[in-house]
């Protein structure tokens, strides 16, 4: 069927779900997958919603809201980050959950997907709050999560320490310690080596990968990277090692550009000793973030935030290739745009499916209780990230369409493959 013919009707932005669903449709009507297939792939299993009520230092009670949302359990248990934010509603987390049933489904490992938020600003609380915070969390949700259930893991605002904090409530509360409840753990506590890096690691594959399928030579290519943070800057660094030419990097203060090069063991250093932030930084010429995203270069990695290219900037995007590092940078409005303009976009659901994929390693390690060396992760996470893209890549060519549908029919028809030979329980 022509693009056309599926293109939804393009009014406005989405809301994150929305937004999902748009790309879900076009690959359901080319998966011709039956109408109760459709409903039943669309519908979260689960979505829980919980109060958290916090005694604060000063002894008042606070009560913040807590979300758990199981999309699916088709291919096996749930798997996916907790976001806290000031902003975190029932729309972004569905919508984030389904996106992990794709991603898991799309690197082939054998997780669902879910995805948990907890409402409230981390950095207005002190360190005692936040734990009780996380530790109530759990203790709620202590019957939806294990590790043959739902396995949770970082997101935005939570890291190795609330990581650590879920593993200890959750383990007091099954009276045995039970590291595979969670992923992105502390080494130390059964983490995996290579976890730390993993995202940007899979962004580096994925977009050499891209970059052989146009003849681009990485030494002679240049790199936008929109987010300095744990993706942005491991991927910037591993593809400088490449012979990249990274030429700007942005956070949150701002954004740095420099056409010769900047030296990003150098950015990170700095950032390192300054709030983990850019803010200062001199040895690149202050850009803004919009401008930024409009750079000519081969590869830009969003790795920041969602909805950055959106219809207005879409057509000024001047790359050759975006490596969407971040979860949903493109609103599903702009999809369109770069398509036309012949812009070759890895999706978020294969391009960040490195930090899933380690997750799964580290979840496997934990349930072994034998643990793997770095190289022995990296090794097989490059077989998997590559593996994905042919399969990914293939997929697009084959019912000629962009990576982003490729990578959601691949990912919806495993799912449904596998609902299929289960059946429906009744
Ligand atoms: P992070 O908090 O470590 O870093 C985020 C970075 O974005 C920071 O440098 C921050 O300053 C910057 N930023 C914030 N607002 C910005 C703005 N308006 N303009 C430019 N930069 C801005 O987060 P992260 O773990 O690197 O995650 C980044 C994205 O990647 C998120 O969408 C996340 O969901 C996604 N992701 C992360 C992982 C992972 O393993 N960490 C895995 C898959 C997907």
């Amino acid at each position: 069927m022509a693009q056309d013919a599926q293109a939804p009707v393009m009014t406005g932005d989405d809301k994150p779900f929305e937004s999902m669903m748009r790309r879900f449709d076009i690959a359901a009507d080319i998966l011709e997958l039956d109408p109760g297939i459709y409903e039943y792939l669309k519908t979260p299993e689960k979505q829980v919603i919980i109060s958290i009520p916090i005694a604060m230092d000063d002894g008042s009670i606070q009560v913040f809201k807590g979300y758990r949302v199981i999309h699916s359990t088709v291919r096996g248990p749930s798997k996916g980050g907790i976001r806290v934010t000031n902003i975190v509603n029932l729309n972004e987390v569905t919508a984030l959950a389904a996106w992990m049933t794709w991603k898991c489904a799309v690197v082939n490992i054998p997780f669902g997907g879910a995805k948990g938020g907890i409402k409230c600003d981390p950095s207005r609380l002190t360190e005692t709050q936040y734990e009780k915070i996380i530790r109530r969390y759990t203790a709620n949700l202590s019957e939806i999560f294990g590790p043959d259930k739902d396995v949770p893991a970082p997101d935005v605002n939570t890291g190795e320490r609330e990581m650590g904090w879920l593993m200890d409530t959750y383990s007091m509360h099954v009276r045995r310690t039970e590291t595979a409840v969670v992923t992105g753990k502390p080494v130390i506590m059964g983490g995996s080596l290579g976890r730390r890096e993993a995202t940007g690691r899979g962004v580096m594959i994925v977009t050499l990968a891209a970059m052989r399928k146009l003849n681009l030579d990485p030494k002679q290519s240049t790199v936008v990277v929109q987010g300095f943070g744990n993706v942005g800057s491991a991927a910037a660094g591993l593809l400088q090692a490449q012979g990249c030419k990274i030429i700007g990097i942005s956070d949150v203060t701002g954004a740095y550009y420099n056409k010769k090069g900047i030296d990003i063991s150098d950015a990170m250093a700095f950032a390192a000793k300054n709030k983990r932030t850019l803010a200062g930084y001199t040895h690149a010429e202050k850009i803004t973030n919009a401008e930024l995203l409009e750079l000519e270069c081969d590869v830009l990695i969003p790795a920041a935030l969602e909805d950055q290219i959106k219809p207005h900037n879409a057509k000024n995007i001047n790359a050759k290739i975006i490596c969407e590092g971040a979860n949903g940078p493109t609103s599903a409005l702009a999809d369109p745009i770069l398509q036309e303009k012949g812009i070759m976009v890895i999706p978020d659901i294969l391009a960040n499916a490195g930090g899933v994929t380690v997750s799964y390693f580290e979840w496997v390690q934990d349930r072994m209780g034998f643990f793997w060396t770095e190289k022995e992760v990296n090794e097989r996470l490059e077989r998997i990230m590559l593996e994905s893209f042919e399969a990914v890549y293939n997929t697009a060519m084959v019912h000629k369409q962009p990576l982003r549908i490729g990578a959601y029919v691949l990912g919806i028809d495993r799912v449904a493959q596998v609902l299929k030979l289960r059946g429906i329980y009744a």
